[in-house]
């Protein structure tokens, strides 16, 4: 950490002018500095390493225009035409809908802030219900949300304390069998980091060869430095011990909507929908 340039804690002080419906169209309008903590958290990381230690960050492999961003806005906004609702839950792989479109997944431990990620994800069909725990391990079914045309995605029962106790028969057979399954995406607290029960899930993808990606959530939590600390760490740990996650991480936060965009952009893009220059 010596390499840290100590800056006071930035991330989750946005411009009141960034209204609640988190619409592109006001982030845009945003000044460049508050815009990039927004939209590109990692950069905003980025800018408090000392130069030498920058090239650590890896955040230029899914590195979207602010134009595809917008574009993919487009896939989370629910109109008539394009439907965003609840499909149904499942507590079996054999009660999950059909398969005609590409899924994603969200796994992660209780109180994680999966149904809060979510809930942000479709801050643009505010008729989408997505239950926000007040206890842990509330999820216990797999729900399945469908994204108008384009793809599905899955709550998936949290895992950890409190867990359903047929968890890993569900999220394992889930994982492992499920045709359209195009991606995982495994939240991690960015304020813990990688615990013992995200091994666990950790290994699963890893076992069953998955592709999956590394969402940091809460980061409005963390000071800039521990927020640092946790995603050099958790890159190394990336890089040294998985084979199918994806390099970079994905910070974010549901109270701020830092990050938020971008994962609907990336979400957008390796379902197939939208094209990035
Ligand atoms: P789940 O059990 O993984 O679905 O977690 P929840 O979404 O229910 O969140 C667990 C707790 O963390 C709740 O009290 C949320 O309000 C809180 N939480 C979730 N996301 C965030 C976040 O981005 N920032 C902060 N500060 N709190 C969050």
């Amino acid at each position: 950490m010596g390499r840290l340039i100590e800056m006071p804690a930035a991330l989750g002080r946005w411009s009141r002018a960034y209204s609640k419906s988190h619409a592109f169209r006001e982030v845009l309008q945003l000044p460049k500095m508050e815009l990039t903590k927004l939209v590109f958290p990692l950069q905003e990381l980025q800018r408090h390493l000392h130069p030498d230690a920058r090239s650590d960050l890896h955040l230029r492999v899914f590195d979207p225009s602010l134009e595809d961003i917008a574009r993919a806005e487009g896939f989370f906004t629910a109109t008539p035409r394009n439907r965003i609702e609840y499909l149904s839950s499942a507590v079996r792989l054999d009660h999950a809908p059909g398969l005609p479109r590409p899924e994603v997944c969200f796994i992660g431990r209780s109180n994680v802030g999966k149904s809060s990620l979510i809930k942000a994800l479709f801050s643009l069909a505010p008729e989408v219900e997505v239950r926000v725990s007040k206890t842990p391990g509330h999820t216990k079914k797999m729900n399945f949300f469908k994204v108008g045309k384009y793809f599905t995605l899955v709550d998936m029962p949290g895992y950890g304390y409190r867990a359903p106790e047929d968890f890993v028969d569900m999220v394992e057979t889930y994982l492992k069998e499920r045709k359209n399954l195009l991606r995982t995406f495994l939240l991690v607290d960015s304020v813990a980091g990688i615990q013992k029960a995200d091994n666990i899930a950790i290994e699963m993808c890893e076992e069953f060869a998955l592709p999956y990606v590394m969402v940091l959530t809460k980061i409005d939590k963390s000071s800039t430095g521990h927020l640092l600390k946790q995603v050099l760490e958790i890159q190394k740990f990336v890089a040294t011990k998985t084979q199918g996650c994806f390099p970079q991480l994905f910070p974010v936060s549901a109270v701020t909507y830092s990050g938020i965009h971008l994962l609907r952009c990336f979400i957008a893009t390796i379902t197939g929908n939208l094209k990035t220059n």
